[in-house]
């Protein structure tokens, strides 16, 4: 049986094997606070919100106080806070939902979105929408330039990722969404991954649709947000009750939701501090990687990106091979290089931003949270530059047999 870490605190395998957690963008653990939160609505309050009876009228307030919480960190109303499924749906939602509202016309996104969007996007081609595929620039970054060149008569909603999943680079929000505003078309922002992270006012921010999902700070998987504010138009894409004000059918996950909004609560009140440490720790791990391995290179945005992420190509690796010797090393770490019936797939933001395939097969994201320590930075540091370099070797012997 697998062994498991059982809760954030645990650094260590059933087993007892030390494990150095570096993938917090693909997921974070729960919060014990978070936990503590959601627990009694697993037994006490688990009422169904929409039933008239006290125990529904007790997950009833449970759900709007979540729904009070997510609106005081976006500075929203609670009425433009809808509760989904994750992030994915969030994503779905904005897109097909605002577009569908319409019949038929212009969608702009750009080429580095996460699947989510890139998904919805195709969806709406195959129904006849218009799609724009903005291109990024080297750095894995959009212009607002390029957004506002884009724009036609009748463009439904613009979608730009707020920080790229993979690289870490963070979008000109605010800019892309005073073109927006100016050509008075929708914008949606997925958010996901700047969440816990980075500025999430909608206000300053800009934007019309955001969206976030839980499991990226410290939250339970399978809930997220979409914040749509007032007025925009949005066609529900699941059908059933009315629950969500009629934009979103189905119960509400009343548990997962009030640990959304207690770890949303959380990592905003920690966000700055926190931000600051982890840049701390990524420089750390950004300046030794590019000291001790001559070879590699930075993905994504030196300045511009997400505090907690490092992303590396290295040259004559093969991502998989890499990712499994530092998991039995007992680092945990992810590649955006996926592997398809035996074959590595290079990722489509690399690509997008104009890295050859042979080198993107050979990429290497380290992404650091809350349990990261400056020791585990230098655990890395010491581990990492051997490992490429007999990865790199097997790779010359291999070529020149
Ligand atoms: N968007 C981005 C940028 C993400 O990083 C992710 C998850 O990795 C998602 C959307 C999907 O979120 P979820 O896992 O909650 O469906």
């Amino acid at each position: 049986m697998m062994d498991v870490l059982l809760n954030s605190g645990s650094r260590r395998l059933n087993s007892g094997s030390r494990r150095l957690y570096f993938d917090h963008a693909a997921t974070t653990p729960l919060a014990p606070e978070v936990i503590a939160a959601m627990l009694p609505y697993f037994n006490a309050s688990y009422g169904n919100p929409s039933s008239i009876h006290a125990e529904g009228r007790l997950a009833h307030e449970g759900l709007e106080a979540a729904r009070r919480q997510v609106a005081a960190v976006l500075h929203c109303r609670p009425q433009e806070v809808i509760f989904t499924s994750g992030g994915t749906e969030s994503d779905n939602l904005a897109l097909k939902g605002v577009a569908l509202a319409h019949e038929g016309g212009h969608i702009i996104t750009s080429a580095a979105e996460h699947h989510a969007v890139l998904h919805s996007a195709e969806y709406l081609a195959h129904l006849g929408f218009k799609v724009t595929y903005l291109p990024v620039d080297r750095f894995g970054m959009v212009s607002p330039d390029d957004v506002a060149a884009a724009i036609q008569p009748d463009t439904r909603l613009i979608s730009i990722m707020y920080a790229n999943n993979e690289v870490g680079t963070i979008n000109p929000i605010p800019q892309i969404a005073a073109v927006a505003q100016q050509a008075a078309v929708p914008f949606h922002s997925d958010a996901v991954q700047a969440g816990g992270s980075l500025d999430l006012d909608v206000e300053r921010l800009g934007v019309d649709l955001l969206s976030l999902s839980a499991h990226k700070f410290y939250g339970p998987k399978g809930v997220g947000v979409l914040y749509v504010r007032g007025g925009n138009h949005l066609l529900y894409q699941q059908s059933g009750g009315s629950q969500e004000s009629k934009r979103r059918a189905g119960t509400e996950n009343v548990a997962g939701i009030v640990g959304l909004a207690t770890a949303l609560t959380i990592a905003e009140s920690k966000r700055e501090v926190e931000a600051a440490r982890l840049l701390g720790l990524r420089e750390r791990l950004i300046g030794g990687v590019l000291s001790s391995i001559p070879d590699a290179i930075l993905n994504g945005h030196p300045v511009e990106r997400l505090p907690g992420n490092a992303n590396f190509c290295l040259p004559d690796v093969e991502a998989e091979t890499l990712l499994l010797r530092l998991d039995l090393l007992g680092i945990a770490a992810s590649s955006a290089s996926a592997c398809t019936s035996g074959a590595v797939e290079p990722s489509h933001v690399l690509h997008a931003m104009g890295i050859p395939d042979a080198l993107a097969v050979g990429s290497l994201r380290l992404s650091l949270g809350a349990s990261n320590t400056e020791a585990d930075i230098d655990y890395v540091l010491a581990k990492l530059p051997a490992v490429v370099n007999r990865l790199q070797s097997l790779k010359l012997r291999e070529r020149s047999s």
